[in-house]
């Protein structure tokens, strides 16, 4: 139990001090039109929570009163949800639904006492009619119907002789009450819809603020605890209770504040659109805020419990930030989950002095951690290395392995680089090294001093496996909506390499993998011949700081447009050097590149996908520079990797490079793949010689005199051919065919 007693607790203490219950009993009350998400782990953990503090009980209750936005796999997942989380309802789950026939019976009984009418006014009449904050209400002319007459109305409408928004039920309250709720509230409406529990035998279905209150009666609720955007229905939920004298026993509101969290939404139906969007891959995407979502991603529902707790409950609205989430997490695992080593991007090296192989003997909790167990790590010439590990021109911090700087491999044994291979771009393949046979972790006796040590994986036992990175769905600390979503939430490492030992002894389904984060075997796609890892989240908080030196970043930028070109740094120097003399580029363009960090970030990046070194130089000095003049990288709605997909394209002939432009002007925009754009668009450049035959034979058919003239010598209209079959393609026809197929047709008439 908590130590410092919340407000709800207070008062539940009290009313079972005062003997008000004989037990107490709470509700979660979902309505099933979406997967539970994070804020409602919040009412689960209050609710739940505590019933099992007080030796009470809490109910599951399906909130099923909208039958055109529920479903079943709704039910399923929020049942999944509260079972995951650890917590038990009481009974079977129940349903609004169950209760329908008896919600009708109240009904009748209010109108019975006069406290209720049906009401015959539009949607836009009712809503003028209820006045505003400052103005009053006005009754309805139809409030004046008699007893009689409402009875026989709405049995009708339950008999489904009126279509949709014809009637309502209203309760007969109070017009001109400053609480705007208790303005005469709709307590049923008329909705010809199946339900997915009920189907056709309803057509009238009673509103959240009639049902609520009766449905917590029925089920003996003490406590009923909701969110604080109901403060003001609390008093439709006595009014309705005490007018029907459901007085004794009766159950009581409370609101607490929602949780809200940064970079994300919360709302059912906006995670709803990101799913039909196809936005994310479904419900469970773990980038989704939904508990599905947190699951698959690797979360523990103890970190989320523990999460919800710490937060704390309050009376006033505010925004937790996602860190705290993540710490939650990031502390349980810390001192759980054995550590082991992947390399994202292999950088390979072979070290010239070591001959044979050995096991080394490795533990995978550090020594403060209160846990043991170790495996053998396989070690022999041929090993990978992340490829950021090495740095041919480091700055000045760098501790890592570099031409001069020796580096310690965890686990095993100090190496030095000793030549860097490039290939023709420039692009180092590999490194060759020595090792210092006396060096080994656990005994070393080399004496030389190394700053830091890196994650390394043996190559010939190495499993590749996938791995998923995730980012924040929303670049926004505070999204207004789905276009503020960061386009580089997820990236897939198709072949990332790991240690044996994690495939194939299995020690756990969730890992630290040294100096990356933690990670967590897919529960759906991985299997042992192709594993995935989903990364739960980083060692430490990093979006703070990365948002931060990209902003550091568009300031330099602003000094040089100033105008104040300063000389090159000598790192700047070095690149330049690079590009001009390995790469091949042109001194200006190289130079755009070398000047700006964030461009030939970008570019080194690009390259990695495509080796056209100097069609993806162009793309980023112009196009990609462009969109950087107003952005930051982060706010780029496409990333290398597209960049590279596109030149591609134009390589291959698929698209021309007319159309690459306004390809590209499309994923600036929108953020889709080129692929896709190119797909949806239908810009495939046309290199097929049958179909731009069949164009050409049909421009030269409808153009029988210009065909004459250019056999009578005017050879100018050879263009015109040409430019008829482009156009009829919208531009899609592949010229350089074009050319070849119109001159053979011609030479043929
Ligand atoms: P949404 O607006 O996300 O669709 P909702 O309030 O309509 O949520 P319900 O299914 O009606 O969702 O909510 C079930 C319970 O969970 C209610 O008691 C509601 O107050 C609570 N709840 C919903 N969202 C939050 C939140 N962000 N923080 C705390 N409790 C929440
Ligand atoms: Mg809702």
């Amino acid at each position: 139990m908590n130590e410092s007693k919340d407000f709800l607790r207070t008062k539940v203490e009290e009313d079972l001090k005062a003997g008000r219950y004989k037990q107490v009993v709470t509700r979660f009350p979902p309505e099933p039109n979406g997967y539970p998400h994070i804020g409602h782990a919040k009412s689960i953990c209050i609710n739940f929570g505590i019933a099992n503090d007080y030796h009470g009980v809490c109910n599951l209750r399906m909130d099923d009163t909208n039958p055109t936005t529920e479903d079943t796999q709704y039910v399923e997942a929020l049942k999944d949800a509260v079972e995951w989380l650890g917590f038990e309802w009481e009974g079977k789950v129940r349903y609004t639904s169950d209760y329908f026939e008896r919600l009708y019976e109240y009904a009748m009984q209010l109108i019975k006492m006069g406290k209720a009418y049906v009401d015959s006014l539009s949607e836009e009449e009712i809503r003028e009619y209820r006045g505003s904050v400052t103005v009053s209400g006005k009754r309805s002319q139809y409030a004046a119907r008699s007893i009689e007459e409402n009875v026989e109305l709405f049995e009708r409408m339950r008999k489904g002789e009126f279509r949709d928004g014809e009637h309502v039920l209203r309760g007969k309250i109070d017009m001109s009450a400053a609480n705007m709720q208790l303005r005469d509230p709709l307590f049923y409406r008329i909705r010809h819809a199946s339900h997915h529990r009920t189907g056709d035998t309803w057509c009238i279905y009673p509103m959240y603020d009639f049902a609520h209150c009766l449905s917590d009666y029925i089920e003996g609720v003490s406590h009923s605890i909701c969110t604080l955007e109901f403060e003001n229905n609390r008093a439709i939920y006595d009014w309705i209770l005490d007018t029907l004298g459901l007085t004794r026993q009766r159950p009581y509101q409370y609101e607490f504040a929602r949780l809200n969290i940064n970079y994300t939404v919360m709302s059912k139906r906006k995670l709803l659109e990101l799913v039909n969007k196809g936005l994310v891959s479904g419900w469970d995407d773990p980038r989704m805020p939904t508990l599905a979502g947190y699951r698959r991603r690797g979360y523990t529902p103890q970190s989320i419990v523990h999460f919800c707790d710490t937060i704390g409950i309050a009376k006033a609205n505010s925004t937790v930030d996602v860190a705290q989430l993540e710490f939650a997490i990031r502390d349980e695992l810390n001192l759980k989950v054995p550590r082991v080593m992947c390399v994202l991007e292999p950088l390979k090296i072979t070290i010239e002095n070591y001959e044979g192989s050995e096991l080394l003997e490795a533990s995978y909790y550090p020594q403060d951690v209160p846990k043991e167990g170790v495996r053998m790590l396989p070690f022999s010439k041929e090993i990978f290395i992340e490829r950021e590990d090495f740095d041919e021109n480091p700055p000045k911090d760098y501790y890592r392995l570099t031409p001069t700087q020796p580096v310690r491999l965890k686990h095993a044994y100090i190496i030095e680089c000793k030549e860097v291979i490039k290939d023709a771009t420039g692009k180092i393949i590999e490194l060759k090294a020595h090792y210092y046979p006396d060096s080994k972790s656990g005994e070393d006796r080399s004496g030389i001093k190394v700053k830091s040590a890196i994650q390394w994986v043996e190559a010939k036992s190495a499993k590749e496996v996938e791995v998923r990175l995730y980012d924040r769905l929303f670049k926004d600390e505070s999204p207004k909506g789905l276009e503020d979503i960061n386009p580089h939430s997820l990236k897939i490492i198709r072949n990332a390499l790991i240690e044996p030992a994690v495939i194939d002894a299995k020690p756990d389904e969730r890992f630290q993998f040294e100096r990356l984060g933690y990670f967590y075997a897919d529960p759906i796609d991985y299997s042992d011949k192709h594993p995935v890892f989903n990364k739960i989240v980083g060692l430490k908080e990093s979006w703070g700081k990365k948002a931060q030196s990209i902003q550091s970043n568009k300031t330099e930028k602003k000094v040089q447009i100033d105008g104040k070109v300063a000389p090159m740094s000598q790192a700047q120097q070095a690149l330049f050097e690079h590009y001009t003399r390995t790469l091949g580029l042109n001194s200006e363009i190289a130079n755009t590149l070398v000047r700006d960090e964030r461009l030939s970030h970008f570019y080194t990046q690009a390259l990695e996908y495509l080796n056209s070194p100097i069609s993806l130089a162009n793309t980023v000095a112009n196009e990609v520079a462009r969109e950087l003049k107003e952005k930051t990288l982060e706010e780029l709605a496409f990333g290398a990797k597209e960049v590279a997909e596109l030149i591609e394209m134009v390589e291959d002939e698929s698209i021309s490079t007319k159309i690459a432009k306004e390809v590209f002007e499309e994923m600036a925009k929108s953020g889709e793949a080129p692929q896709t754009i190119v797909q949806t668009k239908g810009w495939m450049q046309i290199s097929n010689p049958q179909i731009l035959q069949s164009i050409i034979d049909e421009v030269i058919s409808k153009n029988p005199d210009n065909v004459a003239k250019y056999k009578a010598g005017n050879t100018k209209l050879f263009g015109f051919f040409v430019g008829e079959v482009l156009k009829a393609t919208s531009g899609k026809a592949n010229p350089k065919m074009v050319n070849e197929l119109v001159g053979e047709t011609l030479t043929l008439q």
